[in-house]
């Protein structure tokens, strides 16, 4: 095989708590994780010239060791002694900055994908050991699926697949940095702590009420300052049917959860015809909890 092009989804919190900082200004988290069907494309093609070459479509990212591609082929190169080169096509989707792990993703993918290309047989455990490396949340992307997380967020707990429902997706045009969000939070007797433990507990027992009841993010605050929008459109998405809403990651991305599909779809056309219509997606939850299975590989004859 000499070309593979894989999708790197994207994922949302449904809970995220902060419950400590390390001395080196990590923070310790607990957090549960859904993959969603919103997806990067990421094609890989062996090449005869040593180096790493990469393109995307979106002509603000870097192609060079501060894209998360490149950095994910360059270490999985290094540890593994290739010599043969690669080059990347990157077609981001995955809105950028937003919460979503969409450069985790595509880490992640890339690390996936160069294990296939290159015959190395690392095991997924192996490729998440690399993937931290590369990131926090590169590990969870590489498992997918449903999932508790917890140290810094390279401690994973596979979970039944979450409730099945819809889920809108809508990003304000801001960019708010996750660097700036965490050295943001205060962590007191005031932050209002997500009841993960409850949440879990209805995930166990496919109880869509249980979870919407318990959707929390203790950043959510934090980039509420910077970015008022983010009560806004979570307002509106309850108002026209959502079950739930809450701010994804360090944010801005507010994603809503509907049980019925019409009032999902009309909030989905009332969104896409607004301020923010670039930048709304109606999607569903992942649920593969088998990595990156066949039938997600698509062989291209060339890019
Ligand atoms: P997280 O939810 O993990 O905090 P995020 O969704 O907030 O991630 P990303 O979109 O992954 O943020 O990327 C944040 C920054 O990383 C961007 O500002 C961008 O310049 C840089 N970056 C590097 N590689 C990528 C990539 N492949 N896709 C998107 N951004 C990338």
């Amino acid at each position: 095989m000499d070309i593979i092009t894989l999708k790197a989804y994207a994922k949302i919190n449904l809970a995220l708590d902060v419950i400590g900082r390390r001395p080196n200004g990590y923070h310790d988290v607990r957090m549960i994780m859904q993959t969603i069907q919103l997806y990067d494309k990421v094609t890989m093609k062996r090449t005869s010239t040593p180096g790493i070459m990469m393109k995307t479509n979106l002509h603000y990212l870097p192609t060079n060791e501060n894209n998360l591609v490149y950095a994910a082929a360059k270490l999985f190169k290094d540890t593994l002694h290739i010599e043969d080169g690669v080059y990347i096509n990157l077609e981001k989707k995955i809105p950028v900055a937003a919460g979503m792990a969409g450069g985790s993703s595509d880490a992640a993918a890339t690390l996936f994908g160069l294990n296939e290309l290159f015959d190395t047989n690392l095991s997924l455990e192996q490729l998440m050991e690399l993937g931290v490396q590369i990131g926090a949340d590169v590990p969870f992307c590489l498992l997918r699926g449903t999932a508790l997380s917890e140290g810094i967020g390279e401690i994973l707990t596979p979970l039944a697949p979450a409730p099945s429902c819809y889920c809108l997706i809508v990003k304000p045009p801001v960019s708010v940095s996750t660097k700036f969000v965490y050295e943001n939070l205060v962590l007191d007797e005031t932050t209002n702590h997500p009841d993960i433990d409850g949440m879990l507990e209805a995930i166990a027992f496919n109880d869509l009420k249980g979870v919407t009841s318990r959707l929390g993010n203790v950043l959510e605050p934090v980039t509420l300052a910077e970015c008022p929008e983010i009560a806004q459109i979570k307002q509106e998405m309850l108002d026209l049917g959502a079950i739930g809403s809450l701010m994804s990651g360090s944010g801005p991305t507010v994603f809503g959860l509907f049980d019925n599909q019409k009032k999902a779809e009309k909030a989905f056309y009332q969104f896409k015809i607004g301020e923010y219509g670039k930048q709304t997606f109606l999607t569903r939850f992942f649920n593969n909890n088998t990595a990156h299975s066949h039938q997600d590989l698509e062989f291209d004859e060339e890019f």
